[in-house]
């Protein structure tokens, strides 16, 4: 992919990421939820990402680490994948935690992808000719804000800046690409997407 195009879309990609993390900060300052110190971290919680922007910001991050802590955090995306593999084998769900979460931190934090930044806070979504959909906090949240009273948060208008970014990119790069892909597989992907 042409650098220039990649990175004029990650500069419009960064802009719909301020405007998530402000929605995010606005609904749970409304609580007064902080999240740390969580024991359940969602860092665990085996998301699945669908836009080729999200991979391309996280890769580049990835690809500014050193070399020896990129070799780490792959070692430990190995080891997830082969986790959820035998955990889809076997029905069960042991929670790997992300390859990059190092003592409670995210190691790519400025190119975490968009659930894990507004992953946590109850919220809603207006699908196009369909009811609203409400969805719940965190385990955490509910601990500690579970009686709060719900303060608006439509995830509507960042999920269709979004689509419509991811949209467009497709478009320039002629062609549909569907991802899936959760941060370990993101992570040992060397570029089939890019
Ligand atoms: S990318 Fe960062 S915030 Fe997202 S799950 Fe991994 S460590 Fe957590």
């Amino acid at each position: 992919m042409d650098p220039a195009l990649r990175a004029s879309f990650l500069e419009r990609l960064r802009r719909i990421f301020t405007a998530m993390d402000a929605a995010y900060g606005q609904a749970a300052a409304a609580y007064g939820f902080v999240c740390d110190g969580c024991e359940e971290s969602c860092c665990r919680t085996r998301f699945h990402h669908h836009t080729l922007l999200e991979y391309l910001c996280l890769r580049q991050g990835f690809g500014e680490l050193p070399a020896e802590r990129q070799a780490q955090i792959r070692e430990r995306a190995a080891a997830v994948v082969g986790q959820h593999a035998r955990d889809l084998a076997a029905g069960t769900d042991t929670k790997p935690m992300c390859p990059l979460n190092e003592a409670g931190r995210c190691g790519l934090y400025a190119h975490r992808p968009m659930i894990c930044r507004l992953h946590g806070v109850p919220h809603e979504l207006q699908p196009p000719g369909r009811a609203p959909q409400l969805g719940p906090g965190c385990a955490e949240f509910h601990r500690r804000c579970g009686r709060a009273v719900y303060h608006p948060f439509d995830r509507t208008p960042l999920y269709a800046e979004l689509a419509r970014l991811e949209s467009e990119l497709q478009q320039v790069l002629g062609q549909r690409r569907k991802i899936r892909m959760t941060i370990a597989e993101m992570l040992l992907d060397d570029g089939v997407h890019a």
